[in-house]
This record gives C-alpha cells, sequence and structure tokens, in this order.
C-alpha cells in the first residue's frame, strides 16, 4: 500500500468511525437521558431558588406583621385621644384626629392586603415545592433506567469502534508525520479531505484546479486545494 492509498483508507476508516458514534449521537435514548437529565437539574435549581425566596418572603412576613402591629396600636392611642375630645377641645385639634384615624386605617389596610398577598404566594410556593419533591424520585429513576440502556448502547458502540480505532492508529503509525499532519489538518475541514481530481476539478469543491496546481498533482500525484484544503489525488 502506498502512501495515497492509506491516507485513503484513514479516511474510510474514520468516517466509519464517526458514523457508529454519530448514531449514538442522534439515539432516542440518548436525547431521553440527556431530556431527564436536564429536568433534574432545573428542578434542583428551581428547588433552591424556591428555599431562597421562601427565607427572603418569611423575612418580608415578619417585618410587615410588625408594622400591622407598630400601625394598630398607634389607632388605639389615636381613638383614646378621640374619645377624650369634648366641647371644650379645639375644632382644628379634632379634624387633626380624624385626619390621622383615616390615615392611620388607610395605611392598615394597605399593609393587610399586603399580607395577604405574601400569604398567598408562600402557599403556592409551598405547594410547588411539595410537587416537585414528589415528582423528583421518579425523574431519578426514569434517568437511572435509560442510563443503563446507554451504557448498554455506549459498550456496543464501543465494541464496533475500538477494532477500527486500533487499525487507524495502526495505518496513521506508518504515514510519515508531515503528511499525517496535513491529512488531521484538513479533516477539521471536511470529513473527506482525501478527493480524487475529476476533470481537472477538486472533487471536494468542485472549483478548477489552476494549471500550476495541476502541474503539481501531476507531478507529485498528490496536492492541496488552494479553495477548500483538501488534499487531491490523481485517480490511477
Ligand atoms: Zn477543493
Amino acid at each position: 500500500m502506498d502512501f495515497l492509498e492509506k491516507l485513503i483508507e484513514c479516511q474510510r476508516v474514520e468516517n466509519e468511525i464517526n458514523q457508529i458514534e454519530n448514531e449514538l449521537r442522534g439515539s432516542q435514548v440518548r436525547k431521553k437521558l440527556l431530556h431527564a437529565r436536564n429536568y433534574i437539574i432545573n428542578a434542583q435549581n428551581n428547588y433552591k431558588q424556591m428555599e431562597t425566596d421562601v427565607v427572603e418572603l418569611h423575612a418580608a412576613l415578619e417585618e410587615l406583621t410588625h408594622r400591622y402591629e407598630a400601625n394598630r396600636a398607634r389607632a388605639e392611642t389615636e381613638s383614646v385621644h378621640y374619645a377624650a375630645a369634648d366641647e371644650e377641645s379645639d375644632l382644628a385639634d379634632v379634624q387633626d384626629m380624624e385626619r390621622e384615624a383615616q390615615e392611620i386605617a388607610g395605611g392598615q389596610a394597605r399593609n393587610e392586603q399586603e399580607l395577604q398577598a405574601l400569604i398567598k404566594r408562600l402557599a403556592t410556593i409551598d405547594q410547588e415545592m411539595k410537587k416537585m419533591a414528589a415528582n423528583l424520585p421518579r425523574a431519578r429513576q426514569d434517568y437511572a433506567k435509560m442510563k443503563t440502556i446507554y451504557d448498554k448502547e455506549l459498550s456496543a458502540v464501543m465494541a464496533r469502534t475500538e477494532p477500527l480505532k486500533k487499525e487507524l492508529e495502526s495505518v496513521q503509525a506508518t504515514l510519515p508525520e508531515t503528511l499525517l499532519a496535513r491529512y488531521k489538518q484538513a479533516r477539521q475541514h471536511a470529513n473527506n479531505p482525501i478527493v480524487p481530481l475529476e476533470n481537472d476539478r477538486c472533487s471536494g469543491c468542485h472549483m478548477e484546479i489552476a494549471s500550476a496546481g495541476l502541474t503539481r498533482l501531476k507531478n507529485q500525484g498528490i496536492a492541496e486545494c488552494e479553495n477548500c484544503g483538501r488534499l487531491v489525488y490523481v485517480k490511477e
């Protein structure tokens, strides 16, 4: 086998390995496995976020309760003053007291609304957390089941690709380093880095090879396509 045949062999074997590995990459089991994994990660993150939210909401609830109590105490004091007012009292003072009583009552109504909203939000979060905690064990079981199936698929793939990888290595070991390096470089851009010359064109990108390139190609039997970087060879 000459170098060209070996390069073509490398390409054939590598493409076969890729095809087998791509089958696994696109398999339904792998998709389901990734889906199950993402679900678990999301649920765990949401759960953590909810735990933080609950702590914050409880602090807000405590603060609001204090405000509520303080406001009620203030309302009581005001009502004692108001009750003590009689015809001797200044009319302006009494009006002030009435205004203040209204203001306190308004503030208290807002406090109450806020309290209700907070309590409702906490209850919702609590429900969501319970639902998540109930769903997670099943999601983990599903994931474990899928993982077992996937691992089997993976071993089957490895059983098929391992001999091919050994074959590839042994062919590559017999190639000159510079040629192998050029092949590997070309392979980064194309799955078929070794292509035949067809009607003076690179059959990878279909661009015509310039006459200088053609001369070099015909002398060496192989040359790089200036357009796509593939290695073009002359078919015997
Ligand atoms: Zn080309």
